[in-house]
């Protein structure tokens, strides 16, 4: 019966490709999650000093608010003093009152939620500037007092400054010389220096702040770039673990079963379970397929009734033989008045007999000698390993065979050959076939039950 190939057991065959894809995708999405995130972080990280930056050029430009509308103040101040032209006061009360350049700086600064100390100092230069402003009222009105100005049209507040009894009896020279003396004088520099003090305090403080920030954000930058780095790095050892593992388990597996498919043999099993799995179906089905095939060829060449080679077996053997050039003996044994047999027994038994003929004589014979039915009762033997006294050795074989098959210790019937032998030095030939017919023929018209040997009983 023809063989059908299992299925190959599971047992241990390696990674599953889908197990480690699986894995690596969960392991990829993972790292590309984290990676995303730190990603996030170091964006945000670079935002956040992006702001320090940003606040500390605000409050840079707040701090130069302060200190240009406190100049600008001063200024007007000095050339109102100093000339006495009006427009002066008109530019100081425009920037006191409207452009309000100081104010608007405080307010700016504290829209911005700023640390308290530096909100502080920037209000104490504010509050220094304004009481400026107060003596700079003073000696604006002196000077408008000396020089007899209409102030009715102008300013409420400077209206509304009141000159000292003392200082409202004095000459209009004095009064103005007041007036410088208060702009121009020490007192006058010393709170201008205040302020410049107190801005500067913001300024340092406003300064040591953004470095305090920046580094604290530096450094969790740094972390989260150092996390960014690792797993890019994870990443990269991931797709080459990738590729090695698809070299390993998919790429050299499938070149070699091509190789052993190429060379006609079972493959090599490696490679992932999947692999190795397709390697051992195809091992099983090749295998089955080879045993099929040399199952089909034995058939075709067996005698399905003996066991023995068959015609069609013996023509492709002496095909084969004659090529060789060796020396060979070639026997042609035949069974005497065999159709008697039939005749006496029945077919059954004349079958039972031949079986029995084949088996005695491959028993009789080496393993090495080909024996083969070559037609209804007759056999042959094919001795191609010659030995010295061959001719005798064949000779007791078949006195022994006969012997065998006359004396049957059961109740199968007693039957004889007749052996006709031809030995040749150049492989098989037709001639080697016809010289080993005719000892037979000459056995047979010399009463049966013998052997004769061409050359020796029936002449060449
Ligand atoms: P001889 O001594 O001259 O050989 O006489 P014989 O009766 O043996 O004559 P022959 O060899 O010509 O006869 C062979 C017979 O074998 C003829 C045939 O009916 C019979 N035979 C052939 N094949 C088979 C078989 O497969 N089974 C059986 N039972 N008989 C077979
Ligand atoms: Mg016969």
């Amino acid at each position: 019966m023809m063989k059908r190939a299992s299925k190959p057991k599971a047992g241990s065959m390696g990674t599953r490709i889908q197990t480690m894809n699986n894995a690596m995708i969960l392991i990829a999405c993972i790292l590309c999650t984290l990676l995303i995130y730190v990603t996030i972080l170091v964006s945000s990280r670079y935002e956040r000093m992006l702001e320090h930056t940003e606040d500390y050029i605000t409050c840079v430009m707040d701090a130069g608010l302060v200190t240009d509308g406190s100049d600008c103040l001063s200024e007007q101040v000095w050339f109102y003093v100093v000339t006495g032209d009006t427009s002066y006061i008109d530019a100081y009360f425009q920037e006191k009152n409207i452009v309000r350049r100081r104010e608007s700086a405080l307010e700016a600064f504290e829209k911005q939620k700023p640390d308290e100390t530096a909100y502080q100092y920037l209000e104490a230069a504010l509050k220094n500037s304004d009481e400026l402003v107060r003596d700079e009222l003073y000696a604006m009105k002196l000077v408008a007092t000396a020089m007899g100005t209409d102030l009715s049209d102008g300013s409420p507040e400077l209206l509304d400054t009141k000159l000292s009894d003392a200082d409202q009896n004095l000459s209009p020279e004095e009064k103005i010389a007041k007036a410088r003396e208060i702009v121009f004088g020490s007192g006058y520099r010393e709170s201008k220096a205040l302020i410049m003090n107190d801005i500067s305090h913001f300024l340092n403080h406003v300064l040591e702040m953004t470095h305090e920030r920046q580094l604290d954000s530096i450094s969790s930058l740094e972390s989260f770039l150092r996390g960014q780095r690792i797993y890019i790095a994870l990443l990269f050892v991931l797709i080459v673990c990738m590729f090695i593992s698809i070299i390993a388990l998919v790429i050299r597996p499938l070149q070699g079963y091509i190789r052993c498919i190429k060379e006609g043999r079972t493959v090599d099993i490696k490679g992932s379970y999947e692999l190795q799995y397709l390697g051992k179906t195809y091992n099983e089905i090749y295998e089955t397929n080879q045993s099929n095939a040399s199952m089909l060829r034995h058939k075709a060449e067996h005698d399905p009734l003996t066991g023995v080679i068959n015609r069609g077996g013996f023509e492709e053997l002496k095909k084969v033989l004659k090529d060789e050039k060796k020396p060979m003996a070639f026997l042609i044994i035949d069974v005497d008045k065999f159709k008697e047999v039939n005749d006496g027994y029945g077919h059954e038994m004349g079958d039972k007999v031949l079986k029995r003929v084949a088996s005695l004589i491959q028993e009789s014979f080496r393993t090495r000698d080909f024996v083969a039915r070559i037609g209804g009762d007759e056999f042959c033997v094919i001795m191609t390993d010659i030995t010295e006294h061959l001719g005798l050795v064949i000779k007791n074989k078949i006195y022994m065979l006969n012997r065998m098959l006359q004396n049957p210790d059961d109740d199968f019937p007693a039957v004889s050959l007749s052996v006709g032998v031809a030995f040749t030095k150049e492989g098989f030939t037709e001639e080697l076939y016809r010289n080993a017919d005719r000892a037979l023929y000459y056995v047979k018209g010399n009463g049966r039950c013998g052997i004769s040997f061409y050359g020796e009983d029936v002449e060449s």
